[in-house]
């Protein structure tokens, strides 16, 4: 059994941790990391909202890696920290993202992410279309729409599988990004579609990209480690809560596939 002082210590660092963003349900909100993910996962977070974090999760340690750095930074007149913008599009949804640093003086607005060795090299190779690509070129246009002015963006990239010898430690870059029109025009479509789907009670068409992590046995890593919905995703829960590769045949996905590339919904144009 887990010692008292352990399960104190856990729950002190999640409770200082807690998801800074909207957590309600049935909330028009649209957060930047949204626009990556597939609509399913994100009719499943319009449904659900964000659940608490009752387990130590990867998400856990990057929360206290971000916290070390608003600590470091505090102080630093160069840099504005936990930078919040919210939006509201003609269709009534609200785009929201938090900025985790802005250098004032060469005017880059830079995520930190901490990403295990699997993902990193995947991640700087700065493909515009990856997530994070997408999650910061949101993050662009909401400062362009507030301030009017154009930022770079960047990722300071922490490989948690990394060492200093092998110099695959640490990576920060300026992101290629998808233009601010173009940016406007998916978040319209993807905000969209969602409202479509509530307005017919409907799920998404597309399903979630399920082996993005991989897979033991059949099993998606992705729903089974990864995905808050799990317990409640009619995908995964309607296939005996994915014990078997019979869940993955239910998705009518290739279940071949280890690491798919990441592609995101053909509906969008650019
Ligand atoms: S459990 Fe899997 S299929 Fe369901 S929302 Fe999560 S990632 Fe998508």
């Amino acid at each position: 059994m887990e010692a008292k002082w352990s399960q104190d210590l856990t729950k002190a660092l999640l409770d200082g941790t807690t998801y800074s963003g909207s957590k309600v349900a049935k909330e028009r909100v649209f957060s930047a990391s949204m626009l990556g993910k597939e609509p399913y996962i994100n009719m499943m977070k319009y449904l659900h909202g964000n659940f608490e974090q009752e387990e130590y999760g990867a998400n856990t340690t990057g929360s206290l890696y971000q916290l070390g750095i608003d600590s470091a930074l505090k102080d630093n007149e160069q840099y504005t920290i936990a930078k919040r913008i919210k939006y509201t599009l003609p269709n009534g949804w609200v785009i929201s993202g938090e900025m985790d640093m802005i250098d004032e003086i060469n005017k880059v607005i830079i995520d930190a992410k901490l990403i295990a060795i699997s993902s990193y090299n995947k991640v700087i190779s700065n493909i515009f279309t990856h997530e994070y690509n997408l999650q910061l070129a949101v993050y662009r246009w909401l400062m362009w729409k507030e301030t009017g002015e154009e930022y770079e963006c960047a990722l300071h990239a922490v490989n948690k599988g990394g060492s200093k010898t092998k110099k695959n430690l640490l990576s920060n870059f300026t992101l290629e990004l998808i233009s601010l029109e173009e940016i406007e025009e998916m978040l319209i479509a993807a905000t969209d579609e969602l409202q479509k789907c509530i307005d017919t009670n409907t799920m998404p068409q597309i399903g979630c990209d399920i082996f993005k992590f991989g897979k033991v046995n059949g099993v998606a890593n992705r729903c089974k480690n990864f995905c808050d919905y799990n317990k409640v995703c009619p995908q995964y829960t309607d296939s005996q809560y994915g014990r078997d590769a019979g869940f993955a045949k239910s998705l009518e996905v290739d279940d071949k596939k280890e690491y798919d590339p990441f592609t995101i919904d053909d509906g969008f144009n650019f």
